[in-house]
């Protein structure tokens, strides 16, 4: 059997291991931060209407510009955006690949603070960019001093920050964001895959007059309860846009994937409606855990990491077989849970207080 050593494959790839977060069929899934709230029936028939609807015409390729989407999306994101200011791609893994894609490349560096978004390093390896994570401090927070100190030391020409951060849930200020930029001459991308559920970390929309190496990266996967529709975007300076258009892959945005979008964002505000109750769950799922003896990070997301795990992998095996799926991201000590619907987290919650009282 031929196995990936035997390929003539990039060097830079060898003993590589590809994302894997586990995809299981149990009754309470919160591994990956989706919205597990179902969509109303009557977007989903709006949808599918949609859907249905460019089916006549799927003959022909889409819209390479899918004008009608950014549009929608501008609308969305509001702040007076322009359609020439955004972007949008097949999830927003695939936006940050194309900033890759077009800022990246041999030679060059980019820098996160870990933990964080795994996918960040392995998107550089594919881009072939050097990555790095420096620190955040003892909870994960970033502060201005140790963004300034970072770029000094490592240079990049890409800053990710992640706002609020992915595994940790810490918030982010707008104070890190601007001292990022004014920090380096090369692009700092704001990564708000889970900016709607935010209570303190505010959108970095805001910052966009005047800063044109600024990228703010969006998802509909997250608060939009879309993910299996693969729709992520950015907000930029409209060269950022074209910059973009040098690197896509003409027409990646397939028509379904084009009026599945724009009917969801005609409903955005009754798909955001579960938004509330995420942040309920969230908030509980932290002041319970704390009861209970552990140690949860503050989230300003739809996830709580926590430590004072004894034994994660261990935890993490015996509430699957309790039907209830969390992540193990790796940290020491510690566990990673989606805030679900409250049966959801009610469930999560007792999985572990079986444990803890066993
Ligand atoms: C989930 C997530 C994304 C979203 O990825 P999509 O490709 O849009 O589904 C992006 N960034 C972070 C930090 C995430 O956690």
């Amino acid at each position: 059997m031929t196995s990936l050593s035997d390929l003539p494959l990039r060097e830079s790839l060898r003993g590589r291991e590809p994302y894997g977060a586990p995809q299981l069929s149990v009754p309470v899934a919160l591994n990956v931060n989706e919205n597990t709230h179902e969509l109303p029936e009557d977007v989903i028939k709006d949808i599918v209407k949609r859907v249905g609807a460019v089916a006549h015409g799927i003959n022909r390729y889409p819209d390479r510009e899918f004008e009608g989407l950014r549009k929608a999306l501008a609308n969305y994101l509001g702040h007076n955006l322009d359609t020439n200011q955004i972007w949008a791609a097949n999830g927003s893994n695939e936006v940050l690949q194309q900033i890759f894609q077009a800022f990246g490349g041999p030679g060059r560096l980019a820098l996160g603070f870990g933990p964080t978004y795994s996918m960040y390093s392995l998107i550089a390896l594919g881009a072939d960019t050097q990555y790095v994570d420096a620190d955040r401090d003892e909870r994960y927070e970033l502060t201005p001093d140790l963004i300034r100190s970072a770029i000094a030391e490592h240079k990049p020409n890409i800053v990710m920050l992640c706002s609020p951060n992915n595994p940790t849930g810490t918030p982010l200020s707008l104070e890190c964001i601007e001292a990022a930029y004014d920090a380096t001459d090369g692009i700092v991308v704001v990564d708000e895959a889970y900016a709607e559920f935010a209570n303190e970390s505010q959108t970095a929309i805001s910052l966009l007059p005047g800063r044109p190496r600024l990228l703010i990266s969006r998802t509909m996967s997250k608060a939009f309860a879309f993910a299996g529709a693969r729709v992520g975007y950015l907000a930029a300076d409209p060269a950022v846009v074209d910059a973009m258009r040098l690197v896509r892959l003409p027409y990646h945005l397939s028509a379904f994937t084009q009026a599945a979008a724009e009917a969801a964002l005609d409903h955005a505000d009754a798909l955001l409606a579960t938004v509330a109750d995420i942040r309920v769950q969230r908030d509980r799922i932290v002041d319970e855990l704390r009861t209970m003896g552990f140690d949860p990070y503050r989230s300003d997301s739809n996830f709580v990491l926590f430590g004072g795990v004894s034994d994660p992998a261990r935890t993490f095996t015996e509430l699957l077989a309790r039907g209830v799926l969390v992540r193990n991201v790796g940290i020491p000590n510690t566990l990673r849970v989606t805030a679900g619907t409250e049966a959801e987290t009610s469930a999560f919650l007792k999985a572990l207080a079986e444990l803890q009282a066993n």
